[in-house]
């Protein structure tokens, strides 16, 4: 499973020089499948002084590519937008103060479909206000719905539709009985796993405008079908949780008075009362998502994958010493296809705890979504050694860190162990 993952994760960010959330599910965009590590081949012979500036040109491009190609392929979720068009108000103000490089740095959430130019398929030229830039930071939501995470490449942004509606309804069940340890979600958490290994015959709708409420695809469309097959949900729901729900509760998620698309079929807490917890439900709901948007955006403020990119061109020159351009350029492309490394995941909860701070977000807030995180990681039938998002304990420990004032530095991290690739440690010339 591991490998067929990797594979697709490689295929959507094109060599991890962005971000995934969690190694369950993957977004496999055609797109961007047989294109090896393209900035850096088309960027290695630049001389030194002018390749920061390249670097930067090439992913801003990037990131307008993915976006084009998200849009293209899937339907765009505007569910939350007033959630997540909340927390990214709150957070503007204050990335200045955070990132010294980022001041000024507008978050911009996609809440309607871009403006159509008589032309399609989606151009990353095209995107009009949502289009990636140095000051422009841009947010999106896709139904995806046969993976289970979260995507950031420079100044974009994906979050899967599955993963809000399962931390909508953890929420859900939270404000119902008061804690967030429980049945309910565990077999959210089997069955955000279970969908990894889940290959579906998607079909595609077709269709101008709504396909559902709050789901939208662009005029003329042909994207890949946003609802999981229901008898799927069920099944995996029923055996893995020993839980029986009433069928009907499968088709809405409940929210703010309205019924909305429920495309992943996730049920209704058994008991749940939306006129007597719905509000709880929504403030919570906001608690737990922050906490991933902040370590995301830091991610992509904290400018990581250029430093993963900058690093190649020195790493390139190390091993042009000692092998075959040849052997270099695999090795080159192997790096360019790990993960990030542990060091810049912590740094991600380290900024992502600073900025959640800035807005009033509690320490339990963050533990509270690692944990759901955790439950998910650890449902998966495979451990997976190498994935370098640290474990929740961990991730807790580093939070407190921050909120209790201690400078937990970059430089602080650095004797934490290294799971970096043995590249690192390639022969110096
Ligand atoms: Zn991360």
């Amino acid at each position: 499973m591991r490998a067929r993952l990797s594979q697709s994760l490689r295929a959507w960010v094109w060599g991890v020089v962005g971000s995934a959330l969690l190694t369950v599910g993957a977004w496999a965009i055609p797109d961007f499948s047989g294109a090896p590590f393209p900035i850096y081949e088309k960027l290695h012979n630049l001389p030194p002084a002018q390749r920061t500036p390249a670097v930067q040109k090439s992913l801003l491009e990037r990131s307008g590519e993915v976006l084009a190609a998200g849009l293209n392929r899937y339907a765009l979720d505007v569910r939350y937008a007033n959630t997540i068009q909340r927390i990214c108000a709150n957070l503007e103000p204050n990335l200045g103060s955070i990132f010294p490089q980022a001041g000024g740095i507008e978050l911009r959430f996609i809440e309607q479909m871009p403006p159509y130019r008589g032309s399609y398929p989606f151009q990353s030229n095209y995107l009009g206000r949502y289009t990636p830039t140095a000051e422009r930071l841009v947010l999106s939501s896709l139904a995806v719905n046969d993976s289970y995470n979260m995507f950031s490449l420079h100044r974009v942004i994906l979050i899967d539709s599955f993963l809000l509606d399962a931390l909508y309804r953890v929420a859900q069940y939270k404000a119902f009985t008061g804690n967030y340890d429980n049945p309910y979600e565990q077999a959210l958490a089997s069955y955000a796993a279970g969908l990894s290994s889940y290959a579906p015959a998607r079909g595609s709708v077709n269709k101008f405008s709504d396909i559902s409420t709050g789901l939208l695809v662009r005029p003329g469309a042909s994207v890949d079908n946003p609802y999981l097959p229901f008898n799927r949900s069920y099944n995996i729901f029923s055996t893995r949780s020993g839980l029986t729900w009433d069928q009907r509760s499968f088709h809405s998620i409940e929210r703010e008075g309205g019924r909305w698309a429920n495309p992943a079929h996730l049920p209704v807490p058994k008991g749940y009362d939306p006129n007597l917890y719905e509000r709880e439900a929504q403030r919570s709901f906001e608690r737990l998502l922050a906490p991933i948007l902040c370590h995301e955006i830091s991610h992509c403020l904290l400018e990581h994958a250029r430093q993963r990119l900058e690093k190649t061109f020195s790493l390139k020159t190390r091993l042009d010493r000692v092998m075959s351009a040849q052997e270099a350029n695999a090795q080159v492309r192997r790096y360019l296809n790990e993960n990030l490394s542990n060091q810049q995941e912590r740094e991600a909860d380290i900024y992502g705890a600073k900025l959640g701070r800035s807005i009033g977000l509690r320490v339990q807030d963050f533990e509270e979504g690692f944990w759901f995180l955790n439950l998910i990681e650890k449902s998966q039938s495979k451990v997976n050694v190498i994935d370098s998002h640290p474990q929740y304990i961990e991730r807790r420990r580093l939070v407190e860190q921050v909120y209790s004032g201690q400078d937990v530095s970059w430089a602080q991290t650095q004797h934490w162990s290294e799971r970096e690739s043995s590249l690192e440690s390639a022969p110096q010339g």
